[in-house]
């Protein structure tokens, strides 16, 4: 049986005249499923009872479910996240001031592979369909308003996983996020980070989806990038340069830069100037991030000192520098913390 939400509008109200009902049902149907946030057919309590019935004898309806969360020091809260197949995710809901940020992942483990991140020792285990993903914010939407009286106001798609290496459903999670007929949630308040597949960058910028991007660029030392993220032998750092020039001119858009500063690999003071050097071809704001120790990585943070000298270059390149202090670093949900414990 298909599920019922990898079925569009059109089937859907074929299906509901097929079986007798009101065209108007199907409107209704596609509210529960894609406005309203249910999690099974039960729930559509203005639909009738044989409907419901009939609905659940031809599909199925996958749902998800949260089996464990862990709370941080600083009020972040990391989600574990179950599909139908007993596969598992990680994600985030982060409180600050006046928002509340979900960090959603994508994919179950990573293809990638960095060498900093504790989701590429997992490897890649399958995409997440856009039902899941939207299941991801549900879920954690329905708890931020439990725990923070507070929806979640920004999304960021930093969770497991390399969005771009899944682009299509990530593409249709946001639409349906950002669809006035769905959640109508603010493209703007949606960021994508990726470590730079050109060929879905390309794709991103002739969609236009209006939404934040974030590049994690790391090194533009096209030797240390390769040891930190293998995904840069086939994504080099001249045609990643030409994908960001592609992508501002088509969108108009500020892309953010992330950086992670590790001791002694990328924070010289001739790998700022690199940076800077990589970033002029655009607009660009640049994050500064915080290490945060995963259990095998051989990585240290950067000492005070050199992250000072690190971003006083790129100042004086004139270049938009922030630092970003990772959050929930005791529960590992921070940046590159996020992998499948053995005790699930
Ligand atoms: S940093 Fe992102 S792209 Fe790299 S292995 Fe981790 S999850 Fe994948």
């Amino acid at each position: 049986m298909k599920d019922i939400r990898n079925i569009d509008f059109v089937e859907l109200e074929s299906f509901v005249i097929q079986n007798g009902e009101k065209k108007f049902r199907a409107k209704q149907l596609w509210e529960w499923l894609w406005k309203r946030g249910a999690s099974s057919f039960q729930e559509m309590s203005n639909l009738s009872a044989n409907f419901r019935n009939k609905l659940s004898e031809n599909f199925t309806f996958h749902s998800a479910t949260i089996i464990d969360e862990i709370i941080s020091n600083d009020q972040s809260v990391k989600f574990i996240i179950q599909f139908h197949d007993l596969k598992v995710v990680e994600g985030v809901l982060i409180p600050q001031k006046d928002r509340v940020t979900a960090c959603l992942s994508t994919q179950i483990g990573c293809p990638l592979a960095c060498a900093f991140c504790a989701t590429g020792t997992m490897g890649f285990i399958r995409n997440l369909h856009y039902s899941e993903i939207i299941d991801e914010y549900l879920l954690l939407n329905n708890r931020a308003k439990e725990i923070f009286n507070h929806s979640i106001t920004n999304i960021v798609f930093m969770g497991m996983g390399e969005p771009l290496t899944n682009i299509d459903n990530t593409i249709k999670s946001i639409e349906i996020l950002t669809s006035r007929d769905c959640f109508g949630l603010s493209p703007s308040r949606i960021t994508i980070s990726t470590a730079g597949i050109i060929k879905g960058l390309k794709t991103l910028a002739d969609k236009n989806l209006r939404c934040g991007l974030a590049i994690s660029l790391h090194s533009a030392d096209p030797v240390i990038r390769r040891e930190l993220m293998p995904v840069s032998e086939y994504n080099s750092l001249s045609d990643l340069q030409k994908a960001i020039s592609y992508y501002h001119n088509k969108t108009g858009d500020r892309i953010t830069i992330e950086y992670l500063l590790l001791s002694k690999v990328n924070d010289s003071e001739r790998d700022a100037e690199l940076l800077a050097r990589f970033c002029r071809a655009f607009p660009v704001k640049i994050n500064i991030i915080e290490y945060n120790p995963t259990d095998n990585a051989p990585f240290q943070k950067s000492d005070a000192q050199s992250r000072e000298k690190f971003i006083n270059i790129l100042n004086r390149c004139n270049m938009v520098v922030n630092v970003r202090h990772s959050k929930g670093q005791d529960i590992a949900a921070a940046c590159g913390q996020l992998v499948k414990k053995k005790r699930i």
